[in-house]
Order: structure tokens, then sequence, then C-alpha cells
């Protein structure tokens, strides 16, 4: 139980007080969005990748609190990663979610979303924010 309070605190943390909030009109960012139609979520990715590591992300958009707050999360936790390991940590947090084996230590704050494998009406909620964030590293992926 403690666990999920402090999971619960992180998730409201980064809702009330979004770390990274909102877009840059600098053409090097690569900016992809996504909407999650059933819940209302409409969520803003923007990163910049510079000599293979995520140099920034911004985030903008509204939605529930899980959708909201995994934008922050994911922001925080991915910046200054080299591009391979933000998508290891991407791949280990979807299969957080999904109820697969994952390794909580690389995964940081985006363990707080842990308990959302069981209301799986939510999953969407806690993932748009990720895939997004994939589709811009994809998007912007003209070297290898
Ligand atoms: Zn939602």
């Amino acid at each position: 139980m403690k666990m999920q309070n402090l999971y619960r605190q992180i998730i409201m943390e980064h809702y009330k007080r979004p770390r990274n909030k909102g877009l840059l009109e600098d053409d090097r960012y690569v900016t992809e969005h996504i909407r999650n139609p059933s819940c209302g979520d409409d969520v803003t990715i923007q990163t910049l990748l510079a000599d293979g590591v995520v140099k920034d992300i911004r985030h903008e958009g509204s939605g529930c609190s899980i959708c909201c707050s995994s934008a922050s999360v994911l922001s925080e936790v991915l910046k200054d990663k080299p591009l391979e390991s933000a998508l290891e940590v991407s791949r280990q947090y979807k299969g957080m979610l999904t109820g697969e084996d994952f390794d909580a230590d690389l995964l940081e704050d985006a363990i707080a979303y842990q308990g959302v494998q069981d209301f799986p009406a939510r999953i969407k909620c806690a993932s748009i924010a990720w895939q997004a964030f994939e589709s811009t590293v994809k998007a912007g992926d003209d070297d290898e």
C-alpha cells in the first residue's frame, strides 16, 4: 500500500507541476501528435536528438491525469539519455503496462505507472506519450 501511495504522489506531482511542458518553435525538434479518443487525451511530444542523445523533450496536451503526468515523467526520465537507452526504457515501460517482466531500475519514476496494468482501459492513457516519443525518434531517424 505504501508503494501505491508513493506512486500516486509521483503521478499527481507531475500532473500538477509538469516538467518540460510547452512546445518550442524550433525546426531541430521532431514533433508527433497523438489522440486517445476513448478518454479525450491529446498529447504532442517534441524531441531534440543530437549525436545519438536525447537532448531535450517537450510536451503539450490535455487529458486525464495519467496521460498528462506520463508525458512529464517521460520527458524527465528520457532526457539526456542516449537514444538506445531511451528506447530500451520505453520498451521496458510498455512491458510493465502489459504485465510482462520488466527491469524496474531502468524505469526510474516511470515505475509509478505499474498499477495501470490492472486497469486495461487506462493503459492507452499511460502509453500514448511514449508512443509519440517513439514516433518522433523514428521520424527523425536519418542516419541509420
Ligand atoms: Zn486518459
